[in-house]
């Protein structure tokens, strides 16, 4: 068989097809990927195979292309296929790969003073990392040594919302208080769990955003006094929701503010996951923004570098740094790669354009649109239950019975339908839960378009499937 170049143009396809049977293959049985079940993925042909992707699109193995609407995981903001960063990337490994013990380098410092400038209120100091996980870890770590540093060692338990993913390393495993945590018994100490402020399924029966927000905030101050404020360290909690049933839960004015509030009243200090919501995905750089909040701790990722290269960073305030200012005092955290030089200067590529071409702007008026499509579609739908979001954040969210709002049986597989029906539509799309849209800042007016037509022809098969399951 004729290979490579010397390959007849009609058998390239052909030749092109099997490296990809072979290399699908060798995926499945060497290839750990995240969230992915193996047996699933060999059934239905997958993993897909991508080579090339540019703004939205992303081509295949075999040349068929398909609008990624979450770019990736809610992280490519500026979109595929910008050369400039991988310039960036290229001219920082040509001159220095990686700083010597003790040292750093030109563009980390530039990415440390440009997030301070970025970053809103008196965050300013910038503990670079590789990804959110380790963010929010740091975040929580710098948290406990702050008390530490301030007398109260026994400060250590942190409250976060039920729910929520904060991340996959050891801390962060157990934030969030998921109910998919069993395999990695025991848990975390300290760890409590607090309601989220949804409104469209307010644990304490909030009728309105408001009502919801400012009860959700009276538990996490019940919550503090509960355990005892000496024993809490902080609080974490993402500005706007991205999980499961509770994505793009957009809380009512009063919640931010209130959490600010409480934990001021206690000693205790206010971390925002921004990891996903940072860097434009909500209209602004930051959501705390939407709300003139000040959180003691940021942690960010994602958007910082739109995932052309590993990078995240926990930002603080100067006050939260003042407590590692005497000498001997330093804060003990080493991971090899944080400052690293060239996600430094992919980052600071990824913020140029993010500056250059008003992906902030353009993110709150795209998001308008996409919402205003999706609340035209909900009233053909009666399974949309409630379509909301800020920003290029939205979702939509599928029950059964709008009424009761009763969720569809798991045994329905309602998320591996959709995403089955999407992938036919020529959508990368997989809901969790709720549907869940985060497409890269680029998205134009055509792409919401045609995201929305196909989110509203899969909801109509899936009415009609699911009125044949009783
Ligand atoms: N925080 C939030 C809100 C996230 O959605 C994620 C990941 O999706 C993380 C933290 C963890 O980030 P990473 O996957 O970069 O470790």
């Amino acid at each position: 068989m004729l290979l490579g170049a010397d390959c007849p143009q009609e058998n390239q396809k052909m030749v092109q097809a099997l490296n990809t049977e072979d290399l699908r293959k060798s995926s499945l049985k060497h290839n750990w990927m995240l969230t992915h079940d193996w047996v699933r993925m060999a059934e239905e042909g997958d993993p897909l195979l991508i080579v090339e992707g540019k703004g939205l699109e992303v081509v295949d193995s075999t040349g068929n292309t398909y609008l990624d609407v979450n770019g990736g995981y809610a992280c490519v903001n500026v979109g595929y296929g910008r050369t400039e960063i991988a310039d960036a990337a290229l001219a920082q490994m040509q001159a220095l790969s990686f700083a010597p013990q003790g040292a750093t380098a030109e563009p980390v410092i530039r990415f440390a003073e440009r997030l301070s400038g970025l970053t809103p209120g008196d965050l300013s100091d910038v503990w670079p990392v590789t990804g959110g996980s380790e963010a929010n870890e740091t975040a929580v770590n710098i948290a406990k040594a702050y008390h530490v540093r301030n007398g109260q060692p026994g400060r250590y338990k942190v409250i976060s919302r039920k729910g929520s993913f904060h991340g996959a390393l050891g801390l962060t495993t157990w934030l969030g208080g998921r109910s998919d945590r069993a395999d990695f018994e025991p848990a975390y100490p300290g760890m409590v769990y607090a309601p989220h402020p949804n409104p469209y399924a307010c644990e304490f029966g909030g009728q309105t955003p408001s009502e919801c927000a400012v009860r959700c905030a009276q538990a996490v101050e019940e919550l503090i006094t509960l355990h005892d404020p000496e024993t809490v360290a902080a609080v974490i909690a993402e500005p706007v929701s991205s999980s499961g049933y509770d994505a793009a839960a957009v809380p009512g004015p009063e919640y931010w503010p209130m959490l600010r509030e409480i934990c001021d009243r206690y000693g205790v200090l206010l971390i925002a996951d921004e990891v996903i919501t940072g860097f434009g995905r909500t209209g602004r750089w930051f959501a705390v923004e939407h709300w003139d909040t000040v959180p003691d701790i940021m942690a960010i990722a994602k958007g910082i570098s739109s995932a052309y290269w590993p990078m995240a960073a926990t930002v603080v305030t100067k006050q939260v740094a003042g407590a590692f200012d005497e000498p001997g005092q330093a804060f003990d955290h080493s991971p090899t790669s944080a400052g690293h030089p060239v996600s430094a200067a992919v980052a600071l590529a990824n913020i140029d354009i993010l500056e250059n071409e008003s992906f902030i702007d353009r993110s709150a008026e795209a998001g308008t649109y996409l919402l205003q499509r999706l609340r035209e579609i909900q009233a053909d739908h009666p399974i949309v239950g409630d379509v909301r979001g800020l920003g290029l954040l939205a979702a939509v969210d599928l029950v059964r019975d709008r009424e009761t709002k009763e969720r569809f049986p798991k045994d329905f597989e309602l998320d591996e339908r959709l995403a089955r029906k999407f992938r036919q539509r020529g959508l990368i799309l997989h809901p969790r839960g709720a549907i869940w849209l985060t497409p890269p800042l680029c998205v134009t007016h055509d792409e919401i378009d045609r995201i929305v037509d196909a989110i509203d022809e899969a909801v109509g098969e899936v009415e009609a499937e699911a009125s044949l399951v009783t």
